[in-house]
């Protein structure tokens, strides 16, 4: 993020004509339902720019064959061994470029890798689209000196299309992707005013002893926090243990006021969630929120 911002406030400093769009942090699907996230992508009149953006401090040497980038220590040992970024900008192009070919927009696509820090890099392969931050200025103004194939009304629809195919970046469940385990974290209910742990009391009172506040459904937002850390499926057995239920009719009630899908028969029977239906419906309305899933 922040090779990004420095890149970004590098781009912003060269007099750019007015009809240049800029988009950053963007996240899109691919059509197997993976995701591709692009760093900056800046719109001229000559075509696009996709940048992407590193900040890797030290010594550092590109590998060709195979292709990767690695960290090399004071002596030259080699430490750590990184994708190559200049094939990661390659994919990212290539992306890009099928998206916008799908929405009917044909258009000259290209970008750097932009290290937006001064590491000291043995042997950038002059054939790689690899620049330091310093260079950046140069490369921006040359590539508003080509032949233009946008005219100034047409940036602005690419860009609202480009936009309209964003989609949320949902790296959930959190756990599996940064390794921890459900007995890191505490998942039972607890109080939304202090965050203190809740007591049961019957099935419609939970009691908080840090701040004594009584809850009487703090159902959903517990199941919730457990579909964002833990795992996108519940049994239903699982969520009575999560919420101390003594009713699977309540568990499946609860479980059921998700964006969920049944997987498996009978006893195997699990509730999958869908994380892009779910935010979408938390994102629309803002209003009610979580109220909603609280009934
Ligand atoms: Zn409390």
């Amino acid at each position: 993020m922040a090779g990004e911002r420095r890149v970004l406030g590098l781009l912003h400093s060269i007099l750019l004509p007015e009809e240049c769009q800029i988009l950053h942090d963007l996240n899109f699907r691919l059509p197997g339902g993976q995701q591709f996230q692009v760093d900056i992508l800046a719109i001229f009149k000559s075509g696009a720019i996709l940048l992407e953006t590193k900040q890797i401090a030290g010594r550092l040497k590109f590998c060709t064959s195979p292709a990767s980038l690695q960290k090399l220590s004071e002596n030259g040992q080699v430490i750590a061994s990184m994708e190559c970024p200049a094939a990661q900008l390659h994919d990212q192009i290539g992306n890009m470029a099928e998206l916008l070919y799908r929405n009917n927009i044909r258009l000259p696509i290209s970008g750097r890798v932009v290290f937006a820090n001064h590491p000291i890099i043995e042997q950038i392969p002059s054939n790689l689209p690899v620049i330091k931050a310093r260079e950046l200025r140069r490369y921006i103004r040359t590539k508003l000196q080509e032949p233009a194939c946008l005219q100034k009304g047409e940036i602005n629809t690419v860009a609202s299309v480009i936009r309209s195919q964003q989609v949320h970046y949902l790296p959930f469940p959190f756990s599996e992707r940064h390794g921890f385990t459900d007995r890191d974290f505490y998942l039972g209910p607890l109080c939304s005013k202090c965050r203190g742990r809740l007591t049961k009391q019957t099935e419609r009172a939970w009691n908080c002893a840090s701040c004594n506040a009584v809850h009487r459904e703090p159902y959903a937002e517990t199941l919730l926090a457990y579909f964002v850390l833990i795992s996108n499926r519940i049994t239903v057995k699982q969520c009575m243990k999560l919420l101390l239920l003594r009713s699977s009719t309540h568990a499946r009630n609860i479980i059921n006021r998700f964006a969920v899908r049944k997987v498996g028969q009978g006893k195997h029977t699990e509730y999958e969630l869908d994380y892009e239906q779910q935010f979408k419906r938390l994102f629309n309305d803002k209003r009610t929120g979580l109220l909603l899933l609280n009934d």
